[in-house]
């Protein structure tokens, strides 16, 4: 199983800046011939151009929950315009195929955008991910996750390959909130990215508004959870547009002082999680 980042950033994309990148939340994992997207974020358009030499696509598209910087770049996803590309994509929660199907449809419609998503020629089938209810994808043994955050957003722990890898983005935990059902669906995964996106001071209030209730996680409650839950390898993810490079290395360095294998998600990372 190999997991490529091509967007890291929450809220809104942010320009290149630099070793981290701009781009929002995009994921892509693979295995042999197998694909799986985790949202389409901005980060989607680049991976779309890659994907531009191959034909008769079939790519599986998991959404965490439908706010802007995890929609936003589906319009810019080149294979979903073309007739060779079959598409399933699933919507977060019981409703998610028609939610899902509904927010991609909003937002390429006036006044936000000049092109239905009629007009995309790829199939699309759409399809729910409800908590707890496993999807088998080719190779691929996926557990959608309920995540706390305003509205719901749901979080994959997928497997193949003999290994695991659980992406969580948009999720408010503390250290002492941690839901019981998520500290037990995360338990000794190989590969975690985790919503990082706030430092302390930010969260409690002291560095600006308090962001308690927006629906993020601190460096340091990320880097708890890890622990707890004892995963071998904590990235985090979702990082503040504001941040720099610096700024968010010195976040992870912070975390490792409670998870040692604490390390920043970038854009153009890619982890081989080998056969065993
Ligand atoms: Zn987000
Ligand atoms: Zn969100």
């Amino acid at each position: 199983m190999q997991v490529r980042f091509w967007g890291v950033r929450g809220s809104v994309a942010s320009g290149d800046l630099s070793r981290i990148g701009g781009n929002t939340s995009c994921v892509e994992v693979t295995s042999g011939k197998h694909r799986l997207i985790l949202d389409a974020g901005t980060g989607a358009r680049a991976l779309g151009d890659v994907l531009k030499a191959e034909r008769e696509l079939k790519l599986t598209f998991l959404f965490s929950h439908l706010h802007w910087d995890h929609v936003q770049g589906f319009p810019f996803f080149a294979p979903a315009w073309r007739p060779d590309c079959d598409l399933t994509m699933f919507g977060p929660g019981a409703d998610g195929a028609e939610a899902l199907e509904r927010a991609l449809t909003r937002q390429m419609e006036g006044p936000a955008f000049p092109v239905p998503l009629t007009a995309m020629g790829s199939r699309r089938i759409f399809a729910s991910a409800r908590a707890g209810e496993v999807i088998e994808e080719g190779p691929f043994v996926i557990t959608p996750l309920d995540l706390p955050h305003p509205q719901g957003c749901v979080g994959y722990r997928i497997e193949a390959d003999g290994h695991s890898f659980a992406y969580c983005t948009d999720v408010e935990i503390t250290a002492t909130s941690i839901p019981r059902a998520l500290n037990a669906s995360l338990a000794g995964v190989d590969l975690l990215a985790l919503d990082a996106q706030y430092t302390r001071p930010e969260y409690d209030g002291t560095a600006g508004p308090s962001r308690r209730g927006w629906g993020h996680s601190t460096n340091l409650d990320a880097a708890h959870l890890a622990r707890q839950v004892g995963a071998e390898r904590l990235l985090l993810f979702h990082h503040d547009p504001g941040r720099d490079d610096d700024a968010v290395e010195a976040m992870a360095a912070e975390a490792r002082t409670i998870f040692s294998h604490a390390e920043p998600a970038r854009e153009g990372l890619a982890l081989t999680l080998e056969h065993r």
